[in-house]
């Protein structure tokens, strides 16, 4: 075929999936992990076995990493610098944006480029419509592997600083996680009256639905530094994430999740935002006193 080339090197979930939208694609893919038998399936499926990562770097130019974090990436490649010269290699592992930026600057060292990416789906989304991943570095090495890229999800390029798509992913992840907990958070305080998840789950729904109504005002907002209180001032909201403490607290649940929530109303108010809207609870979450 026409197609490049491409090293997958980590085989959990995700790279797994990876290694079949890519043989689906009819690329040529060889692969290496650690623990050798977790090949054995893509092996099965038609990718081509590394015996070393040397090996597996010299098979394409293009080379993906599906790993736990960054030091797997040292642990795998340390081993085989030599190799490094002339490579793409592009990072879809999660880690802090400082190991990232430090990563292109080793890889560099090594005659090698790194593309670093972060996808925003789960294993079995993989390749779907719903699959997006953010990219960062060289925006014309990454040009020159879009397409290859593509089909694992919609490639977004979100500038040159590595640091760049890891940050994306963190902030998706830190609406998700948050989020998470505060469904689960909202559904304890009503099971411990004896209503039932399932019962709730449309009106947590419904909230989950409508939230995003509320971003478009907050980023423009956010941008002017002006948070006008028309309808809901702060000193409201935080009488209520007031309540939501002591009802969490009669419940016998967790608190610190609306402690935290409280803490950024009651530093908005001492900070003068009384009678600002809730975007102002930026001025004291953008920035740490100590
Ligand atoms: P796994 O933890 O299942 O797989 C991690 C891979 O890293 C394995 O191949 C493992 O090898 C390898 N590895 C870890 N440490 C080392 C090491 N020190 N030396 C050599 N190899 C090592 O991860 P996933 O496939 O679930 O995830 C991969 C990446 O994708 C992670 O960074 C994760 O944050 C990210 N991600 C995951 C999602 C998910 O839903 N799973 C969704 C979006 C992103 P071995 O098999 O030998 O243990």
């Amino acid at each position: 075929s026409t197609r490049e080339p491409v090293t997958v090197i980590g085989l959990g979930p995700m790279g797994q999936a990876m290694v079949r939208v890519l043989l689906g694609r009819g690329h040529r893919v060889t692969v290496w992990n650690r623990t050798a038998a977790r090949a054995d399936a893509v092996v099965a499926e038609g990718a081509v076995r590394a015996g070393t990562p040397a090996e597996a770097l010299a098979a394409s130019e293009l080379v993906l990493l599906s790993l736990t974090d960054y030091q797997a990436m040292y642990d795998i490649l340390g081993a085989a610098e030599g190799a490094l010269g002339g490579r793409v290699v592009v990072n879809l592992s999660s880690d802090t944006p400082q190991r990232t930026r430090d990563a292109a600057g080793w890889l560099a060292e090594r005659g090698a480029r790194l593309l670093v990416g972060g996808i925003m789906v789960p294993a079995e989304l993989v390749g779907s419509d719903q699959a997006y991943v953010f990219y960062s570095g060289p925006k014309a090495v990454f040009d020159a592997h879009e397409e290859t890229l593509r089909p694992i999800g919609r490639p977004d390029h979100r500038g040159e600083d590595p640091a760049l798509a890891q940050l994306y992913y963190q902030a998706q992840l830190d609406i998700f996680l948050t989020s998470l907990s505060a469904y689960l958070h909202a559904t304890a305080l009503l099971r411990a009256a004896g209503v039932e998840a399932t019962t709730f789950l449309p009106y947590a729904t419904e909230t989950f639905d409508t939230m995003s109504y509320y971003l478009g005002d907050a980023a423009r907002e956010i941008e002017a530094g002006t948070y006008p209180g028309d309808l809901a001032s702060v000193t409201m909201m935080g009488a209520t994430a007031d309540h939501i403490v002591g009802a969490s607290a009669a419940a016998g649940i967790d608190l610190d999740l609306p402690r935290a929530v409280r803490s950024h109303y009651a530093r908005a108010i001492a900070a003068g935002h009384g009678k600002d809207s809730w975007t102002s609870l930026f001025e004291v979450i953008s920035r740490r006193d100590d």
